[in-house]
C-alpha cells in the first residue's frame, strides 16, 4: 500500500503539469486518427483555457510507467460508487474515473438506485479521480444498422438495437450515406419480424438492411455531448474525459466527440489492453474487470499490462450485485502486487501524450 501511494504521488507531482501536454494529447488523437476533417478538436471552446497554460519543464512527454497502468472507469455515477469503489481505491490512493449522467446528478431511487450529488462529486475529485461526462441522459451517441429492409411506405424500422427508440419526441436520421430522412420517434416494441422503432409518419424512401444505420442527428448529438460537459462545468468540475453509454461509439459518434472532450474511456469495447506506443485516446479499449469477466482474466491481462508497460482501461458498474467493494479492493491488490500505476483518463491521455 505505501509503494502505491508514493508512487501515486510521483505521478501526481508528475501530472501536476499537465495542462501543457494536452495540446500534444490532441494533437497526436488527431494524427493517429482513422477519419479525415476534425480540425475542431484543437480549437473549440473545450480545450481554449488548457493550452495557453504552458509549463516549459513538462514539454517532455514521460510515457507510460515501465510496470504500465490502469485506469478504472466507473459508470453512470451511482451512490456505489462512492460507497463501494471510493472506500477500495482510497485504501491504495488510487484515482479513478467516474462517467457521470447529468440529468442523474443527486437523484434518489431513480431505477432503483441513488445516484450521486455534487458533494460525493467533490469529493472524488479532491481525492484526485476525475469527473467524466456520460451525456445528459445516457442517450446512444453511436449508429445502429438496420437488419431489416425498410419499404417507402413503412413507419417503422428494424434497427439491430432499438435503444435509440426510448426517447420518444426526439428525432431520428435514418441514413444509407446518400440517403437521410428524419422522422420522430413515437415508440418502440417488437412484432413478428422484430424489434422496432416506430415514427409518426412513413419513411417515404426505401432501404436496404446492412446499408443503412439509425442515429441522432446533429442536435440531439450537440445536446447530449455540449449540455453535459456544460453542466458539470457549472458545478466547477474540470471535464476532459467522454464515456459512451451502452459501449456504443464509432465514426459518427467521434466527429462529434472530438469537439467537446480529449478522451473516450470505451471507444473500442472488448479488450481491456491498449498498446503502450500506439495508445489513441480516440480510440481507448476497455472492457470490464468483474462483470462479464473472471479474477483469471483480469489477472492475465495484469500480467500482460505489466510485461508489456501497457495501459489498461478496466470498466465497472458498482450497481452490479457482483460488483463489491471486496472485488474492487482485490483488484487494486492485484494491480498493486504487480506495480502497476492507477492513473485517471486524464493523467494517462498526458503521459502518453
Ligand atoms: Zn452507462
Amino acid at each position: 500500500m505505501d509503494k502505491s501511494a508514493f508512487s501515486r504521488r510521483r505521478v501526481l507531482s508528475l501530472g501536476a503539469i499537465g495542462m501543457a501536454s494536452f495540446a500534444g494529447c490532441l494533437g497526436s488523437s488527431d494524427n493517429g486518427g482513422k477519419e479525415t476533417s476534425n480540425d475542431e478538436s484543437s480549437t473549440d471552446e473545450g480545450t481554449s483555457d488548457n493550452e495557453t497554460d504552458t509549463n516549459p519543464e513538462q514539454s517532455e512527454s514521460e510515457g507510460l510507467p515501465d510496470n504500465g497502468a490502469v485506469v478504472f472507469v466507473y459508470d453512470d455515477g451511482p451512490m456505489k460508487d462512492y460507497t463501494q469503489a471510493f472506500p477500495a481505491h482510497q485504501a491504495f490512493d488510487a484515482p479513478a474515473t467516474t462517467g457521470i449522467i447529468t440529468g442523474r446528478i443527486g437523484l434518489q431511487n431513480y431505477n432503483g438506485y441513488d445516484w450521486m450529488d455534487v458533494e460525493q462529486l467533490e469529493e472524488l475529485e479532491a481525492a484526485g479521480w476525475e469527473i467524466a461526462s456520460h451525456t445528459t441522459e445516457h442517450s446512444v451517441v453511436g449508429t445502429y444498422e438496420l437488419v431489416e429492409d425498410a419499404d417507402a411506405s413503412d413507419d417503422r424500422v428494424y434497427p439491430e438495437e432499438i435503444r435509440h427508440g426510448y426517447w420518444t419526441s426526439k428525432d431520428l436520421e435514418i441514413t444509407d450515406g446518400k440517403t437521410t430522412v428524419t422522422r420522430t420517434i413515437v415508440g418502440y416494441g417488437e412484432d413478428d419480424v422484430g424489434k422496432y422503432i416506430e415514427f409518426d409518419g412513413s419513411l417515404g424512401e426505401s432501404f436496404t438492411r446492412g446499408e443503412t444505420v439509425t442515429r441522432y442527428g446533429e442536435e440531439a448529438m450537440h445536446e447530449a455531448l455540449g449540455e453535459s460537459k456544460r453542466k458539470l462545468e457549472s458545478l466547477g468540475f474540470e471535464i476532459d474525459s467522454f464515456l459512451a453509454p451502452y459501449d456504443n461509439f464509432d465514426d459518427y459518434s467521434r466527429k462529434f466527440v472530438r469537439q467537446y472532450y480529449n478522451a473516450v474511456a470505451n471507444a473500442e469495447h472488448g479488450s481491456r489492453i491498449n498498446d503502450p506506443d500506439e495508445f489513441d485516446p480516440f480510440y481507448t479499449h476497455r472492457d470490464y474487470f468483474i462483470e462479464f469477466s473472471s479474477p483469471d482474466r483480469v489477472k492475465a491481462d495484469l500480467d500482460e499490462i505489466a510485461d508489456r508497460g501497457a495501459l489498461g482501461v478496466f470498466g465497472a458498474h458498482t450497481y452490479k450485485e457482483e460488483v463489491t467493494e471486496e472485488r474492487i479492493y482485490e483488484t487494486l491488490e492485484w494491480v498493486d502486487e504487480r506495480g502497476i500505476e492507477v492513473l485517471t483518463l486524464r493523467e494517462a491521455c498526458q503521459i502518453t501524450s
